[in-house]
C-alpha cells in the first residue's frame, strides 16, 4: 500500500473503497493523492486515468500482460 504519492510525495492520501461493481474489494482498491488529485490502483500501484479502475488483486492486467507475451509476475 502506498504510503505517499509517487507524484508529489505528499502524505496526504485518501484511501477508496469501491461500493459496487464488479471490481468491488472488502477493503481498499484505490489510493487518491488530496494535493495533486493523482488515483492510484492498491495492488497494481499504477496511476489510473480518467474512468479506470482498480481491478481487484491487479487480476485483469495481469492477464492482460499474459497474452502480450509479458509474462505474469
Ligand atoms: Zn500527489
Amino acid at each position: 500500500m502506498l504510503r505517499q504519492c509517487p507524484s508529489c510525495k505528499s502524505k496526504n492520501l485518501m484511501m477508496v473503497e469501491y461500493e459496487g461493481g464488479p471490481h468491488r474489494y472488502d477493503g481498499v482498491s484505490e489510493v487518491h493523492c488530496e494535493d495533486c488529485k493523482k488515483r492510484y490502483g492498491r495492488w497494481c500501484g499504477l496511476e489510473l486515468q480518467e474512468g479506470e479502475v482498480e481491478p481487484r488483486f491487479c487480476i485483469a492486467k495481469a492477464t492482460v500482460y499474459a497474452r502480450a507475451g509479458h509474462g505474469v509476475r
